[in-house]
């Protein structure tokens, strides 16, 4: 997770105030935010957290167990050898 910053470190794009979706992996565990507030790349898409939110998400993380998920979803999982091999 990145910082707030004025345009984009990958590709130079503008950003703008948005939404996005983080994926973040806890141990052996997968969790989904949604709709986090972000300055998100026009070029790209990639996102950036202001340190305000990055910190609230942290405090999330470390007690996001005593949370009832809105959702589960189900999420397929590959090996290398099925994405690699012929
Ligand atoms: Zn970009």
């Amino acid at each position: 997770m990145k910082n707030a910053i004025d345009r984009c470190d990958i590709c130079g794009g503008e950003l703008a105030p948005g939404k996005t979706t983080l994926e973040i992996w806890r141990g052996e565990e997968l969790i989904v935010v949604k709709d986090v507030p972000a300055d998100v790349c026009q070029q790209c898409g990639e996102a950036y957290l202001s340190p305000q939110v990055s910190e609230r998400l942290d405090d999330f993380l470390d007690e996001y167990h005593r949370h009832r998920p809105e959702r589960y979803i189900a999420v397929p999982e590959y090996s290398a050898g099925q994405a690699m091999g012929g």
